[in-house]
């Protein structure tokens, strides 16, 4: 089975005590975290070497960068390379958020840089892809899906794209209260799986975890994470209450 995945997105919530907080109680949760189940944090970035070492031994529970930069190392202030992000022991890293994409200004090409150079380094890139609301409402959502996948992952090898985990995000979803209904998540994860499998094959396609984003909680995650094509979810605003995030990992199928 393919790895079910419930990725927490705080994006840039919560001080350090309430995140030490929330680290404490939702290590004292029980989950059945098999094999082919895991948690992901994506943590602000002061708090990874933190969230990493309290995590360090607990099996499942990887932690997550929000972003990184395109370029090795060098002259550019402010940002976070990947080498600086390995060398704390996170192997996780958010690419191409919609925030990142529309306040940020990040387009399809930058992104690819930051997919290669991640993947360089051996990390897993969690990929978001997902259409505004007005192509959603003209109905070309999947055009402009398939053009995100082509333009930031398509230059990867078949081994590359194999570890890379993607997440559909409809932007008119993030952070609204509205969800997609399990059908339409359904229906656009099915034809993103269909898209990798033409280019890269059905084998390959089958194997990677695509994520669903956009208010996800506790109430919905059962029926959106049991649609066949989605493979569990990248949560924000429900990923900040531990108990509610709890209970959307106890939801992957
Ligand atoms: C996100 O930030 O990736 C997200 C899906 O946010 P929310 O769950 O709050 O809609």
């Amino acid at each position: 089975m393919r790895k079910q995945i419930a990725a927490a997105n705080w994006k840039m919530n919560l001080n350090f005590s309430q995140a030490q907080a929330f680290i404490t109680e939702l290590k004292s949760e029980q989950f059945d975290i098999t094999d082919h189940r895991s948690v992901v944090l994506a943590v602000p970035a002061p708090y990874l070497q933190f969230t990493t070492e309290a995590f360090k031994e607990v099996a499942g529970f990887s932690i997550a960068a929000q972003n990184c930069y395109a370029q090795k190392s060098g002259a550019f202030t402010g940002e976070i390379s990947v080498e600086m992000l390995t060398s704390i022991g996170v192997h996780h890293v958010i690419i191409g958020h919609s925030e990142r994409r529309e306040i940020f200004g990040e387009d399809n090409a930058l992104l690819a840089k930051k997919v290669d150079l991640a993947l360089e380094f051996g990390m897993t890139p969690i990929f978001c892809c997902g259409e505004p609301l007005p192509v959603r409402e003209a109905g070309t959502q999947n055009d402009f899906v398939a053009e995100q996948l082509k333009a930031s992952l398509y230059q990867l090898t078949a081994e590359q794209m194999s570890k890379v985990v993607i997440a559909y995000e409809p932007i008119w979803a993030i952070g609204t209260g509205k969800t997609a209904t399990s059908e339409q998540a359904q229906e656009m994860h099915a034809y993103i799986r269909s898209q990798l499998a033409t280019q890269y094959g059905q084998a390959l396609a089958d194997g990677v975890s695509i994520l669903y984003g956009g208010s996800v909680k506790a109430s919905n995650a059962v029926e959106i994470f049991q649609q066949p094509d989605v493979d569990g979810g990248l949560v924000g605003g429900a990923s900040l209450i531990a108990k509610e995030f709890a209970a959307i990992i106890r939801a992957l199928k």
